[in-house]
């Protein structure tokens, strides 16, 4: 029998449950009574740039100056303009599939086409080499790669990192953007950064402080690469917003004294890593591979499973909803039928409730 929750549990937050750093908070309220409260500049106020300059050098081994970094309305808007400044008529940009749910829009409304490139969960869903290679054209105008992975957790280590730089920049023209924006939610070592890897004419980093710093309703991301490409990013930017907003900049400006790894609270992330594949990999019938980072534990469900869950009608995670009172996002976001999305920065207690209700669902349908 179907039973219908009433209660829900949301394990389908695209976010850390982390608080904003009490010092941002209080550097945006200072940033108002001092009047900071104006226009700021298409690129980002100074004091920023220099700041995320800092970070990008310490955390990342990636040496920029201040004038070749953009901020913008969060690292979604950042990569927005990006791909329009690399935008040329039939240009394409290749990123690995499942993929986080917002590139192919990004890069549809950019004017280029997307080109997925399936991940397996026995490569821990890293793009390799050759795969990469073989969806390269000369109308590719960039490579996405994020490190560590929305929705897989796959992170990269250096020398896949450095394979893959070889093959795209003696391949291709294009420019490799690394979405870097889950790197300090790293458990098994750091996540390398393309910053430090990749020749800086061809690697284009971007990051912000939704995710490390808590702060995803302040709407502040960020880039740094290429002068000529950050400029004209900044054109699009100038044209879309003018400028992110001025009070969030200085609230940034202050998380960003912090290191991330510390605001991110690795240890207590890396139990909840431990704790939700755990759970995952006891479900029956599905593949669940261990994220090496991020805040994610992915779950691909079996076509029989599959099958069964959309046989009411419904999709799977509606079916998921509706029988178990759980909340995911729909597999379609990440260009993956069945794949599950559990996003394991919740409370203890919010998890084994959330990933019970899954193995409810799943042993009633087994
Ligand atoms: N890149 C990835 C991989 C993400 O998962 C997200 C948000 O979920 C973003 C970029 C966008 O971040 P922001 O909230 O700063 O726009």
């Amino acid at each position: 029998m179907i039973s219908t929750a009433t209660d829900v549990i949301n394990l389908g937050v695209g976010a850390p449950d982390i608080d904003t750093p009490a010092i941002a908070a209080q550097a945006a309220m200072d940033a108002i009574v001092a009047g900071h409260t104006k226009y700021a500049g298409s690129r980002g106020i100074l004091p920023l740039r220099e700041r995320i300059a800092e970070r990008f050098a310490v955390d990342k081994g990636f040496t920029v100056s201040p004038d070749d970094v953009l901020v913008s309305a969060g690292a979604k808007l950042t990569l927005f303009c990006i791909l329009s400044a690399l935008a040329e008529p039939g240009g394409n940009v290749v990123f690995a599939t499942p993929h986080y749910g917002g590139y192919p829009h990004i890069i549809r409304r950019a004017g280029l086409e997307g080109r997925p490139v399936q991940t397996f969960a026995a490569d821990q869903y890293t793009l390799n080499p050759a795969r990469i290679e073989a969806a390269l054209d000369k109308n590719t105008v960039a490579v996405i790669i994020n490190t560590p992975a929305n929705p897989t957790g796959a992170m990269y280590d250096a020398d896949l990192l450095q394979a893959i730089v070889d093959t795209i920049t003696t391949r291709s023209r294009a420019v490799i953007v690394s979405d870097e924006i889950y790197s300090a939610f790293a458990y098994d070592g750091d996540a390398p950064s393309l910053g430090a890897i990749a020749p800086p004419d061809r690697v284009i980093v971007t990051d912000g402080v939704s995710k490390a710093y808590g702060m995803s309703g302040w709407r502040i991301g960020y880039a740094a690469g290429p002068r000529s490409v950050i400029e004209a990013a900044g054109a699009v930017n100038s044209q879309l917003t003018n400028c992110a907003s001025s009070i969030s900049q200085h609230a940034a400006t202050a998380a960003l004294t912090l290191s991330p790894v510390d605001t991110a609270d690795v240890p207590r992330h890396r139990r909840l890593r431990d704790e939700a594949y755990a759970q995952a990999s006891a479900l029956p019938g599905v593949r669940a591979v261990r994220p090496r980072g991020g805040i994610y534990q992915s779950i691909q469900l079996s076509q029989a499973q599959i099958g069964t869950l959309r046989s009411a009608g419904f999709t799977v995670a509606g079916e998921l909803l509706r029988r178990g009172g759980v909340k995911l996002p729909q597999d379609s976001t990440f260009g993956t039928p069945g794949l599950l999305r559990v996003t394991f920065s919740v409370p203890i207690p919010t998890l084994h409730e959330g990933m019970s209700r899954l193995a409810r669902v799943l042993d009633e349908i087994s």
